[in-house]
């Protein structure tokens, strides 16, 4: 049995990786931490009987452990908590899906401790890429992309790293693929939680929409697979059935392809070397099937055309745009900014950031911190 830990078990990959696990008849739980859903939480240590869970909630931590007293799992609190689920757990390997730049830290814990990483927090890779890499380097530990395109990518790739001329990275484009900036004015929180294909969290729905998350995925391929973002080409496929290709020398591209399902990439991490069992039905080419590609929109989406800038400035400029990123998606979220301002908010944060080359941690921690106080300055100072 293959040991896992779940950092961010009750978010949308932690119940998809939940879910992979219990048909795998492989795999087993030996850790759970989650933010605050406690009912769901507690649920799965009942499932699983972990020897460790974390709740990041303190108060709520005290509630869990209440609930679950009769069980052998010690209960954690805080991100203290969290961090010594990640560094405790014994898992051969650890599913990092907490939300953001929060999952940095629990993440190289992970590593410290020998455990290889199903990673899904792209935040992770895109602010401290450089410092993980060092670290699983140092522990011997694998990285494997949970991200679909990341995944694809990988299984392109394989063992032909020197190979590898170009990246497309595929794009379903989002609820607004197609719109102008000016029919984009007026859009809500619930028409960009409305993805036409995947199932995801708020925060990346909303990047999404914005195609933030694709500029967060040019950034984490960058990292993941040691290439220049001039050598990734961005395709919006409106169907995401090719979930990326790569180009090698020969001109020769190799497509992964399959349904939208992430317990697809989850389960082929979680399994990796070893092949996986299906996780998800097969595709069907006698079926009407047509696939499309178009450039992206660079002018509406002007959320990716910065993460490209953000790369090719590199240092702690993707750490200040992914965090203003997530700063001003929960401005969004609570309705308190337009969908248009996430692109200024984030834009405004690149042309005041004073960039570190070869940053430090907590370097990078302190260039988070200044982007999120810097979004939320921008954003009182629209209030007067
Ligand atoms: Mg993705």
């Amino acid at each position: 049995m293959k040991k896992v830990c779940i950092l961010g078990s009750t978010g949308s990959i932690g119940t998809q990786a939940i879910d992979v696990i219990a048909s795998s008849g492989n795999l087993e739980v030996t850790a759970l931490a989650a933010r605050s859903n406690i009912s769901l939480l507690s649920t799965q240590i009942r499932q699983f009987r972990p020897k460790l869970a974390a709740v990041y909630d303190e108060n709520l931590a005290r509630k869990l452990r209440d609930d679950v007293a009769d069980m052998p799992t010690r209960i954690l609190a805080g991100i203290d908590g969290v961090r010594e689920v990640a560094a405790e757990s014994g898992a051969d390997i650890t599913v990092t899906a907490m939300v953001g730049s929060m999952g940095i830290l629990p993440t190289l814990d992970a590593i410290a401790a020998g455990s290889d990483i199903a990673l899904a927090n792209k935040e992770t890779m895109v602010c401290a890429g450089d410092i993980v890499r060092d670290a699983a380097k140092r522990n011997n530990v694998r990285i494997v992309p949970v991200d679909s395109e990341h995944s694809a990518i990988f299984q392109c790739i394989g063992e032909k790293k020197e190979a590898v001329k170009r990246i497309f990275l595929t794009a379903s484009g989002g609820p607004f693929v197609g719109k102008t900036k000016k029919e984009l004015e007026n859009v809500t929180v619930a028409d960009a939680l409305r993805h036409p294909n995947w199932s995801m969290g708020a925060k990346i729905t909303v990047d999404s929409a914005s195609m933030m998350n694709k500029g967060l995925e040019v950034l984490e391929a960058v990292q993941l697979f040691d290439v220049r973002p001039e050598d990734i080409q961005v395709v919006v496929h409106r169907q995401s059935i090719v979930h990326s290709m790569v180009e090698f020398k020969d001109n020769s591209v190799l497509a992964q392809l399959g349904w939208p399902d992430m317990r697809l990439p989850i389960a082929y991490a979680l399994s990796y070397p070893e092949v996986p069992c299906p996780a998800v039905k097969p595709l069907d080419f006698s079926e009407m099937m047509t696939l499309t590609f178009e450039n992206p929109d660079l002018e509406t989406f002007g959320c990716l055309r910065l993460g490209f800038e953000a790369a090719k400035a590199g240092g702690t400029m993707p750490t200040a745009y992914s965090s203003a990123g997530e700063a001003a998606v929960e401005l969004f979220l609570n309705e308190k900014c337009t969908f248009l301002e996430l692109e200024y908010f984030v834009e405004e944060t690149l042309r005041a950031h004073k960039l570190v080359i070869n940053p430090t941690l907590s370097c990078i921690i302190d260039t988070d911190t200044w982007a999120r106080d810097y979004v939320r300055a921008l954003w009182e100072g629209k209030q007067k």
